[in-house]
């Protein structure tokens, strides 16, 4: 059974970069019936993990995608890692390093002025001697001092480091017996029984160490995945600039977490040219063998798309009960179907969807300068007043067709072209050049309304 799992050290909310992970661990769990484990990687004490957890808890939620099982805390199982730092040292596998760190700086900046790799020198890995007095050592691991270290990945093939390039026996527990990152990954990955690690690229130079910590505690290792950074349209590295970071942050900017997931999904894996993926076809589809080897570039005009494309395809029912996180209560309004057919077309996102929908029914407190200007010209006043008694007509229905039909009467009486009569009914019912169909305005509002905000517009003066 594949066992997946997602690792975020607490940050208090989880960012775009880590549920792009998340997502191609759970799916790919998914997809093989496996499991998808969540553990927080907090044995940095001095961070809130309790928040950082619900942060994420309430993103996969809202996501809709679940751990398996309980959270696993690191800061729990101090006694685990604390078990298998012995048994290393028992097994002479690792050491105790009484180098202090006045030392260690010195030898630091004498490699530093050879221009040598700056490491630990290994010198307490075979020291039998009396230990000095006052050093509260560190643990080391004994690290192959040369050699091939060949990382089997999934999506880069083989990725070889030379281990006298980029290892030295690094420390697995601090003075006060606190394991390191790279220690506790290894440990916990084993005993969670998590055979496919798939995880962002950042995270290479890591997996030699821990490939030492999987050897010397001879444990099997799990098969990697590196997954190519998100980079921003400048080809950097996705930041807080390039947008929001936090994943609710997307949800109150009025993103679906189908849209999400599928703009996610798309950043780095590809099936052919398909843009639209459905949950159930990422499910069927997604392996992450066929992600790219390449960055991927974050592309806002792409999300808005997507976003675009679910929400004119999210039933009505649907779309009035996701408006609600944005103020618009529609329940008992009768012309709710109408109201969500003129916007579902228009608007990016829900909360623009929001904005036009409170701009549809509210009167307009203000009317755009320019726009007054240039409905205004000529006659205008005449081709509504001529419009207004026109209303009366529509007595039963109250279908968009029906004060189409009024506009076209208008135009016919007036002896008009269609823009006489849209210009400046539009300013009197929306105050501005932009927004959806009249007919359905008008159909929304109803004739009273209609009627009053004709009134009023006929009431204000023209800027010349
Ligand atoms: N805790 C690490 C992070 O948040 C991830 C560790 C891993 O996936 O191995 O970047």
């Amino acid at each position: 059974m594949i066992v997946t799992r997602f690792a975020p050290s607490p940050t208090g909310y989880l960012h775009i970069g880590g549920l792009r992970t998340a997502l191609f661990s759970y799916l790919w769990a998914k997809k093989n019936n496996g499991k998808f484990v969540l553990r927080i990687e907090d044995t940095d004490a001095s961070r809130n993990d309790e928040a950082a957890a619900l942060a994420i808890v309430d993103a996969f939620a809202w996501m809709g995608f679940k751990h398996d099982g309980e959270i696993t805390y690191q800061s729990n199982r101090m006694d685990i890692y604390k078990k298998y730092i012995n048994q290393l040292l028992d097994e002479g596998k690792a050491y105790k390093c009484y180098m202090s760190r006045e030392e260690l700086d010195a030898l630091r900046e004498t490699q530093m002025a050879n221009k040598e790799r700056t490491r630990y020198d290994n010198s307490y890995r075979d020291f039998t001697g009396t230990p000095p007095e006052g050093v509260e050592p560190v643990i080391r691991i004994k690290a192959p001092e040369s050699g091939a270290i060949i990382i089997d990945d999934g999506i880069k093939g083989q990725v070889v480091f030379q281990a006298e390039d980029i290892l030295d026996d690094f420390v697995i527990a601090r003075s006060d017996m606190s394991p390191t990152y790279n220690f506790v990954v290894a440990v916990d990955d084993h005993l969670m029984g998590i055979n496919e690690v798939i995880r962002g690229d950042d995270h290479l130079s890591n997996t030699p160490k821990q490939m030492v910590v999987y050897e010397a505690l001879g444990f099997t290792l799990p098969k990697f995945y590196h997954v190519p950074m998100i980079h921003n349209s400048e080809g950097k590295k996705l930041s807080k600039r390039d947008g929001a970071t936090d994943v609710m942050a997307y949800k109150e900017m009025g993103y679906t977490p189908e849209a999400l997931m599928n703009f996610l999904v798309r950043l780095g894996w590809s099936h052919g040219d398909q843009e639209i993926f459905s949950m159930q076809e990422m499910l069927t589809l997604f392996d992450p063998k066929d992600i790219n080897k390449s960055a991927s570039i974050y592309n806002t005009e792409k999300l808005d798309w997507l976003n675009a494309h679910y929400l004119k395809n999210m039933p009505n029912e649907e779309l009035a009960q996701q408006l609600e996180n944005y103020d618009i209560v529609l329940t008992s309004h009768d012309k709710k179907e109408i109201l969500l057919d003129a916007v579902k077309e228009r608007a990016k996102t829900l909360k623009e969807m929001a904005t036009l929908i409170k701009e549809i029914l509210a009167t307009p407190e203000s009317y755009d300068e320019k726009g007054l200007k240039k409905a205004f010209k000529g006659n205008a006043d005449e081709v509504l007043k001529s419009f207004a008694p026109n209303l009366e007509t529509v007595k039963e229905l109250h279908l968009p067709s029906d004060y189409h039909t009024i506009m076209e009467k208008t135009i016919t009486d007036m002896e008009v072209g269609f823009g006489k009569i849209g210009q400046p009914l539009r300013m009197a019912l929306l105050g501005k050049m932009s927004g959806p169909g009249l007919d359905s305005v008008m159909a929304i509002i109803g004739n009273d309304e209609t009627l009053n905000r004709i009134e009023s517009i006929l009431e204000v003066t023209i800027p010349s």
